[in-house]
């Protein structure tokens, strides 16, 4: 990484250069030791005030590091960079406030242990929105955790049959953020519904959640095989709730908007959520007087 020498600037006491290089390297900062010398230059040049240089280096390590970190932070929440608010059109979802969606970015509702629910038909960006909202909770520095319902399951299921559903679901409450994709598109396991549950229960109040679905709330004993199951989840999850339905049309289709059968390019609706209002078993306020649920207009 050292520059050739004759290269190196001449001006400065070589002693100190050589210092501030080995204190580079034992600080463990390569971006820093990588500009140095085109730093020193630029001051040697009176192209750059000696504090400028200060705060370039630090600054380029610091990028470097952060870069890193929401790397390996995606990586381990199962994120896909790719998809971000910036890169969502709001023009296409007309019945989506704009504002609504950017309102989350600044994670409130991580903080306040909420839930978000993204609902509507297949391809109008539920699962688009989630990730993005989890990409900036991992900018933000918080963990997160992205799974199908499906894979949540089943990974559920394999750790109960190895007797690890203890850990299993402790791992899973250990994020500030779990989103849970795709609930309503495949069939729930016989007893997933009851795994899922122990999952929502442990992490009642406990660290926000995002669900997405394309199956309203009265269809969930549907969904979930067990319609006391499916009532009970919904108690835990519609309480401390955001309820975002999204009522547009495919943006996976619309090229092909033309060719699709009126049912399918129809603007499909979910039924509207079943009140939350349910007696909570612990008695507690909703935090900051946040109402408990409101579902989208
Ligand atoms: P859903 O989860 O609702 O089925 P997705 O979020 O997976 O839909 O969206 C399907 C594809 O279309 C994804 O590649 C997503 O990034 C893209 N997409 C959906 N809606 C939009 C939008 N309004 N703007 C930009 N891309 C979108
Ligand atoms: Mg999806």
């Amino acid at each position: 990484m050292n520059a050739p020498a004759s290269t190196r600037p001449t001006g400065a006491a070589p002693a100190i250069i050589d210092r501030i290089r080995r204190n580079l390297v034992g600080l463990k900062m390569p971006r820093a030791l990588e500009i140095l010398d085109v730093t020193l230059r630029g001051i040697e040049r009176g192209e750059t005030t000696a504090l400028e240089a200060i705060d370039l280096l630090l600054t380029e390590e610091l990028t470097l590091r952060e870069n890193r970190r929401v790397k390996m932070a995606l990586i381990m929440a199962r994120l896909s960079a790719v998809k971000t608010l910036a890169g969502f059109d709001f023009s296409f979802q007309p019945s989506l406030g704009r504002n609504r969606i950017l309102a989350l970015a600044p994670l409130d509702f991580v903080d306040r242990n909420e839930v978000i629910h993204f609902l509507g038909p297949p391809g109008t960006g539920k699962s688009h929105l989630a990730t993005a909202l989890g990409v900036e909770a991992v900018k933000a520095g918080r963990s997160v955790y992205f799974a199908s319902l499906a894979d949540i399951i089943s990974a559920l299921a394999k750790a109960e049959r190895e007797g690890q559903l203890r850990e299993r679901i402790r791992f899973l409450c250990r994020t500030s953020l779990l989103i849970v994709d795709e609930i309503g598109y495949l069939p729930v396991i016989p007893g997933g519904g009851n795994l899922f549950f122990q999952l929502v229960n442990a992490r009642y109040e406990r660290g926000a959640r995002i669900l997405t679905s394309n199956r309203g709330f009265a269809e969930w004993g549907e969904v979930f095989g067990d319609s006391v199951v499916a009532t009970a989840l919904l108690d835990r999850l519609l309480h401390h709730a955001v309820v975002i339905q999204i009522e547009g049309s495919s943006y996976r289709l619309r090229q092909h908007a033309d060719l699709m059968p009126e049912h399918v390019r129809s603007k499909a609706t979910i039924n509207a959520p079943i009140p939350a209002h349910s007696p909570r078993r612990r008695g507690r306020p909703p935090k900051n007087g946040a109402p408990d649920h409101h579902p989208a207009g």
